[in-house]
C-alpha cells in the first residue's frame, strides 16, 4: 500500500499545501516531534577515536543530498511544524557552502531556532558569518586541554585552533555556547574539573556525554567507559554543584554553579534514559530520517525527494507516516560484542 493511503486524505491535503493548518509531528505514544537534525556531511577533518574508525570510506557526492535538497527537506519539516533545527555532520564547516544553507533555514518564518554542532576547527575562519547566517547557537566538542591528549584523541586536530575557534565565537556574539565533552577511562577522565573551570573561565556551558556504542570503532568501548554519576562525582569534589529544574530541551539534565554563569550537564542514555520525553529525529546526509539515534528504525527520504522534484506531498506523507515507527526508547548496551547500532555517529548526525 502506498505510504500515502496511511494518513487521512484532509491531513494529505494539508500537507501538499502547506498551509499554517499542517498537521504537527506526534509519534503514537504521544510525543510531539519539533526538533530535528541534520548531518550535512559524513566528513570531517576530525577522527575521533570514540566516533570514527581510523581509516573511513566517505560517501561518494552523488549519494549525499544536495544543499537544495536539504533546504527542501528542512522547509517541509518546518510545514510540519518543526521549530528547531540542528545542523550537524561529520563536520558541518567541511561542507562547502554551508553558509548558503544556512542563510535558506533562517529566513523560513515558523523557525524558532537554527543551532549548530561542530567541532571548532574552521570557526577562527566562520564565526562571524554563522552570526551573520542566522545561527543561535553553537556546541563545540572539546574533550581535552591538554595539546598531545587532545591529537590523540582526534587522531589529527589541533587543540590551539579549537580554541582559537571558541574565542572567535564569543567574539562574533554567540552566548550561551555549550562545550560538549565525552570522558574515557585513562584517557581524558581525570579533565573533567578542568573542563569545567575552562567553560567557567569563559562562560560557557559544558556537557558531559556518556559514550554510546555507535558504529565499530575499533576499540572496546566498555573498559573505557565513563558514567556521568562518576563525573558527577568527581566535580562535586570540587564545585558546588547545585541541581536545575531548567532544561534545552534536550536529553541533559542540568546543574549550577553558584557564582558562575555555566551550566554543567550531562547527557546519561546509559544511567539516565532521556526517551520519555524525546522531540526529536535525525536525518542523515543520506537522506534517512532515523526516529531514534540508538535503533534502527529509519525511511529514505531521498528517493522521494528525486522523485518528485516540485511535490512536496510525497515526503510530507512519508515523515507523518514515519512517526508511526518511532521506538519507545533506545537500547544501548556497552556490553554486547557488537556495536548497538552499526552506522557512526559522524554519519546519523551528533
Ligand atoms: N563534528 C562535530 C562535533 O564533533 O561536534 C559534529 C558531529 S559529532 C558526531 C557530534 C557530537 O557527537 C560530538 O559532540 C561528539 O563528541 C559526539 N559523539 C560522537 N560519537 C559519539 C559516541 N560514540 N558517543 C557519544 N558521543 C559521541
Ligand atoms: Fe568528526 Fe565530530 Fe566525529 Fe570527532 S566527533 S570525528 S569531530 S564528526
Amino acid at each position: 500500500m502506498s505510504i500515502l493511503l496511511h494518513i487521512a486524505p484532509d491531513l494529505r491535503a494539508n500537507a501538499s499545501m502547506g498551509t499554517t493548518a499542517n498537521p504537527v509531528l506526534i509519534d503514537r505514544f504521544g510525543r510531539r516531534v519539533d526538533y530535528i537534525r541534520l548531518s550535512i556531511t559524513d566528513r570531517c577533518d576530525f577522527r575521533c577515536v570514540y566516533c570514527m574508525g581510523e581509516d573511513m570510506s566517505f560517501l561518494p557526492r552523488d549519494a549525499v543530498l544536495t544543499l537544495e535538497e536539504c533546504a527542501r527537506l528542512v522547509k517541509v519539516f518546518v510545514s510540519l511544524g518543526v521549530q528547531k533545527v540542528r545542523i550537524t555532520g561529520g563536520e558541518p564547516l567541511v561542507r562547502k557552502n554551508a553558509l548558503w544553507l544556512l542563510q535558506n533555514i533562517s529566513s523560513l518564518p515558523g523557525l524558532r531556532e537554527q543551532v549548530m554542532t561542530t567541532n571548532g576547527s574552521q570557526l577562527e575562519q566562520y564565526a562571524t558569518a554563522l552570526k551573520a547566517a542566522g545561527v543561535h547557537r553553537l556546541n563545540i566538542s572539546l574533550d581535552s586541554l591538554d595539546a598531545a591528549r587532545f591529537r590523540k584523541i582526534t587522531r589529527v586536530g589541533e587543540l590551539d585552533r579549537v580554541l582559537r575557534g571558541i574565542q572567535a565565537a564569543t567574539a562574533a556574539g554567540f552566548e550561551h555556547t555549550k562545550l560538549n565533552s565525552v570522558l574515557m577511562r585513562g584517557v581524558n577522565d581525570d579533565e573533567a574539573p578542568a573542563l569545567v573551570q575552562f567553560a567557567i573561565d569563559n562562560q560557557l556551558d559544558i556537557a558531559f556525554i556518556e559514550e554510546m556504542p555507535l558504529g565499530e570503532v575499533g576499540r572496546h568501548r566498555e573498559s573505557s567507559f565513563v558514567s556521568n554519576d562518576e563525573t558527577l562525582q568527581r566535580l562535586q569534589d570540587r564545585y558546588t554543584l547545585i541541581s536545575s529544574t531548567e532544561s534545552s530541551g534536550g536529553p541533559a539534565r542540568y546543574w549550577r554553579i553558584p557564582g558562575t554563569t555555566s551550566r554543567v550537564g550531562f547527557i546519561s542514555p546509559h544511567s539516565h534514559n532521556f526517551c520519555e520525553s524525546c522531540n526529536r529525529v535525525r536525518i542523515t546526509c543520506k537522506g534517512e530520517l532515523y526516529l531514534c539515534l540508538g535503533q534502527e528504525d529509519k525511511i529514505e527520504l531521498m528517493p522521494l525527494l528525486r522523485e518528485f522534484p516540485q511535490d512536496n506531498a510525497p515526503l510530507c506523507a512519508a515523515i507523518l507516516d514515519a512517526m508511526q515507527i518511532k521506538p519507545k526508547g533506545h537500547d544501548f548496551d556497552l556490553n554486547r560484542a557488537e556495536p548497538a547500532v552499526v552506522r557512526f555517529m559522524s554519519m546519523t548526525g551528533g
